[in-house]
């Protein structure tokens, strides 16, 4: 990006149209702030990756320029990133507690807790740096701690939520800090960048502390063994669970790795205080199932959670009997609906209750719907708004509604694109490098490289190896054809023998005609796979190997 001296401008790097690997920078007189590092999640188009953010290239060439990047809640799209990307940034972190307690965790895994400079900011507090003001703004989310940012600069001021919603119940720390909203409101915000994960929704949705007594309710009416399931970082609600587990008589245990570990962090961070103690498996081993209540993660499914392995029947701590209950109080998040009705379908078969949302009031979202939404335009008073945090069909609408509220301008981006905003008009200027990073057990890899793209290759097209022997003086001596996802094995093996036989002959006067040039190493390939593709339909990824008698090495 070239320098420019007046105005702010904005930089979408990841989360502009989806949900996930949340990036955005903000920079004035050439100094910059980054806002967010998150992960994002990937379908099965992407084998062996884990999760993926948004490249921090762009970002490299600033570094002695860029002076914050703040988080905004501990979210994984949001803050799971930050080991992979503050080395491109090397600048302070700003978080709030909880948050800063589990980057340290992540960071403790790459052995960065040490190098990365991390700083708890309280809701309230503002940091200042060379061209910014950033005040957290204290938010309600399904996360503790969330904070809006209020961004004030010499050119436009901006409020960056994306992440909250607006709930009366008033849980735990819970505070939608409209007092501060309305001193924004009062210095002017230039623009709104916002939430678009429920625009689809109508109407605000139930209370936390609705859920909390409804599952306070629920509970002591159920008989026999009991796991209840929601995400880990929803800390009002684990506490929920606790309560409710007390009210019924039953030991509140804590199932899986981080679980314990969010639990730990939040002690330390002040919640649980007014909760019974939780336990460990292991410390309530003499319990009978219809005294104790299980609280795991594993709400969407994933392999390995606590919950898949309750429900395949693994866990040496859980065993689901008949009649039994499991509870859901958790949404589905997209693209998870078939794994997580493939095991409530498994739990159901062996006569287990499954209680989910559909059927009880046992959750709540953490992002606002269009009636939160026009409250938040009413309260703030943007010139602008900027949906981000939603795909685009979400964005769209977010946009059709903020004009249909009387937001007099909207406007949306994609990742790469660089806004200007100056006198209050916002203008895209410029597209930069952006590019999404894999995480592939635990190497980085850029989800556009050609490693990955032959992955996927792979996983739709097969994949065939030929191997061939030449005679000192260019004659075919032997063909072998390969292949372990092509055709069942006496298929494949008739299939291999049949393509030898056909192309044996040409291929051996080829090479001793023109010798082993490299386009007839391409035809080699052309004609084996032209058969290949004749009788199956499919066009493998292909390798050849060439063994030349009295050679020491393969060509
Ligand atoms: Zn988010
Ligand atoms: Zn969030």
């Amino acid at each position: 990006m070239t320098k420019k001296n007046e105005g702010l401008y904005f930089v979408l790097l990841g989360g502009a149209d989806e949900i996930g690997m949340n990036m955005y920078a903000y920079c004035v007189n050439n100094k910059w702030i980054v806002v967010d590092a998150g992960y994002g999640f990937l379908n099965d188009d992407y084998p062996g990756i884990e999760m993926c953010y948004a490249s921090p290239e762009f970002l490299k060439e600033f570094s002695g320029d860029i002076e914050a990047l703040f988080i905004t809640h501990a979210h994984e799209d949001h803050m799971g990133a930050v080991a992979q990307v503050w080395p491109s940034l090397q600048c302070p972190v700003y978080a709030t507690p909880f948050a800063v307690g589990l980057i340290t965790e992540r960071l403790k895994e790459y052995k960065m807790e040490d190098i990365v400079p991390l700083q708890i900011v309280h809701a309230g507090e503002t940091i200042k740096t060379t061209s910014f003001e950033v005040k957290f703004v204290s938010l309600v989310h399904s996360v503790p701690e969330t904070c809006g940012l209020f961004i004030k600069s010499e050119y436009a001021n901006i409020f960056h939520a994306t992440d909250w919603r607006m709930d009366e119940g008033k849980l735990g720390n819970a505070v939608f800090d409209s007092k501060s909203l309305e001193e924004a409101s009062k210095e002017g915000i230039d623009m709104f960048v916002c939430d678009s994960t429920n625009v689809l929704l109508d109407h605000e949705q139930p209370s936390e502390l609705d859920i909390r007594k409804n599952l306070i309710n629920l509970i002591p009416n159920i008989k026999g063994g009991l796991v209840a399931t929601c995400f880990a970082s929803n800390i009002t609600r684990l506490e929920s669970l606790v309560l409710a587990a007390d009210a019924a008589g039953r030991t509140p245990i804590l199932l899986g790795r981080s679980l314990q570990t969010n639990v730990r962090i939040a002690k330390e961070c002040g919640y649980f205080k007014d909760t019974p103690r939780t336990y460990l498996p292991e410390e309530a081993s003499n319990l009978t199932s219809d005294k104790a209540l299980y609280i795991c993660t594993g709400s969407q499914a994933n392999y390995r959670s606590a919950l898949s392995i309750i429900a395949k029947g693994e866990s040496k701590y859980v065993k689901l009997d008949k009649n039994d209950t499991v509870i859901f109080s958790s949404k589905i998040i997209p693209g998870n609906e078939d794994k997580i009705e493939h095991m409530q379908e498994q739990m159901i078969a062996d006569g287990v209750n499954v209680i989910t949302e559909e059927t009880a009031q046992i959750h709540t979202s953490g992002h606002p719907s269009k009636d939160e939404l026009k409250q938040m335009y009413e309260l703030l008073k943007p010139k602008i708004v900027f949906p981000v945090h939603g795909d685009k069909r979400f964005i769209r609408e977010h946009k059709r509604f903020a004009s249909s509220c009387g937001v007099s301008e909207v406007c949306s981006g994609k990742n790469g694109d660089v806004f200007k905003l100056l006198d209050g008009k916002l203008e895209k200027v410029e597209e930069v490098f952006s590019d999404v990073i894999g995480v592939d057990r635990g190497r980085s890899v850029s989800l556009s490289s050609e490693l990955i793209k032959n992955r996927r290759r792979i996983a739709y097209n097969c994949s065939l190896f030929i191997s061939v022997l030449i005679s000192a003086d260019n004659r075919l001596l032997d063909l072998k054809i390969t292949s372990i996802d092509i055709l069942e094995e006496q298929e494949w093996e008739k299939l291999a023998q049949e393509t030898k036989e056909k192309v044996f002959h040409v291929l051996d006067k080829e090479i001793q005609e023109k010798g082993l040039t490299s386009s007839v190493k391409d035809q080699i390939k052309a004609r084996i796979r032209k058969e290949i593709f004749k009788a199956t339909d499919i066009k493998p990824v292909t390798i050849l190997h060439i063994f030349k008698q009295g050679e020491n090495q393969c060509q």
